[in-house]
């Protein structure tokens, strides 16, 4: 493996991380559903305004859980875009449901709302939007479209925790939605992730799912006096000391929050002349989108000079990667129909797009490195 001075990612703690797991330790519950599993659950709670958090072993999972929710069955259709992380997909697919892509705006690329229409036949059974970056996706017109049909929206938050839509938080307009606190995200465990019921209609079902197909979160309250097997289900809690990694940052939301923002703004202000000179496309926020500083990326004047461009930021010693190759000409996108041409904007987005390094401790001195770097990587 090549090793890099300036990697793409590095996990950054925030300083109670230890503390808190052995805090965890001492209660002599370590397992799912204990103190930090409350701590953080209440904090997304109130901070988000939802009105049911499960924290998950991942975000992947959440998904998961949404498809056995909304009871998707084999042959049902669930509409996702092509250009997303595969488990956007796969979650629906486990269940034997097809996944339908649709293509993405060419300015947030973020599913493009005015393709949903047409893509929606009597087995669509979710809409699945996904917040690239963290900054929001249409939600106005995907919920218009999805309760025009009695289609729920599942949002794909996993870029998108604290991120708002119209001064609303993302998480907060599907009948479900689902966080990651994987390595590479803006707050981590390592790996996890979160339900966010909004429709509480899931809220009695998603506990037992989440619980092996049992009502054992009733009988830790004291609702039933025992408790059993009655539903499907499967392993989905977070063990609690990963919730106190979590608890620590978010904790940290602010000094978090501070940094990214700081990465962002020097990459967008070091880069903004050059690329209006060169035709390379800067990430774009709508007025109403508040982003919680996800990543950043570039999209590059064509896709011929995708990987050169990587590979001259390597032998500088600096680690950039591409972003989701398009869902539906991957093997088993293809399986299911998918055909070149079929999502231009994201066949296009997606061999032009370019990810920097972004990392809460990416100081300005590497930041420079890299700017400086891109600006002398050669276009034609
Ligand atoms: C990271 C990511 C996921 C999966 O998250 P896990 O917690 O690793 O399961 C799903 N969707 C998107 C858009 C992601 O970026």
């Amino acid at each position: 493996m090549t090793k890099y001075d300036i990697p793409f990612n590095r996990p950054c703690f925030v300083g109670n991380e230890q503390e808190y797991i052995a805090r965890s330790i001492a209660t002599g519950n370590i397992s799912g559903d204990g103190l930090f599993t409350k701590k953080c659950t209440e904090l997304f709670e109130r901070e988000l305004g939802v009105p049911k958090v499960l924290l998950t072993t991942s975000c992947t999972h959440a998904l998961e859980m949404a498809a056995l929710l909304l009871d998707i069955q084999p042959g049902d259709e669930v509409l996702v875009p092509s250009f997303t992380f595969v488990t956007t997909a796969t979650a629906f697919v486990l269940r034997g449901a097809r996944p339908v892509f649709a293509d993405i705006r060419p300015d947030t690329l973020n599913l493009d709302e005015s393709k949903l229409d047409a893509l929606i036949t009597p087995r669509t059974k979710a809409i699945v939007p996904v917040h690239y970056a963290g900054v929001a996706s249409e939600m106005d017109a995907i919920l218009g479209i999805a309760n025009r049909h009695g289609i729920p929206v599942v949002e794909d938050s996993a870029h998108g925790l604290f991120g708002k839509y119209k001064g609303k938080c993302l998480g907060t307009f599907g009948q479900l939605a689902a966080q990651s606190f994987h390595e590479t995200k803006n707050f981590t465990c390592g790996e996890g992730g979160a339900l966010l019921v909004n429709d509480l209609q899931y809220a009695a079902r998603a506990e037992i799912i989440r619980e092996k197909g049992t009502n054992r979160s009733s009988f830790f309250r004291g609702e039933v006096d025992k408790y059993t097997w009655v539903d499907v289900g499967s392993s989905y809690l977070l063990a609690d000391i990963l919730a106190a990694f979590l608890y620590a940052q978010l904790e940290g939301r602010e000094e978090i929050e501070a940094k990214r923002r700081r990465v962002w703004n020097t990459y967008y202000e070091g880069l903004k002349d050059w690329a209006e000179e060169r035709g390379v496309q800067l990430p774009f926020v709508p007025p109403y989108c508040e982003q919680p500083y996800h990543l950043f990326y570039i999209l590059l004047p064509s896709s011929e000079q995708q990987q050169a461009f990587i590979a001259y930021l390597r032998s500088r010693g600096i680690q950039s990667t591409f972003h989701f190759l398009p869902l539906h000409l991957s093997d088993m996108g293809r399986k299911f129909g998918g055909r070149p041409g079929d999502c231009p904007v994201t066949e296009d987005a997606s061999y032009r797009l370019v990810r920097l390094p972004f990392y809460n401790d990416l100081t300005e001195e590497d930041q420079n490195r890299v700017v400086a770097a891109v600006k002398e990587a050669k276009l034609a």
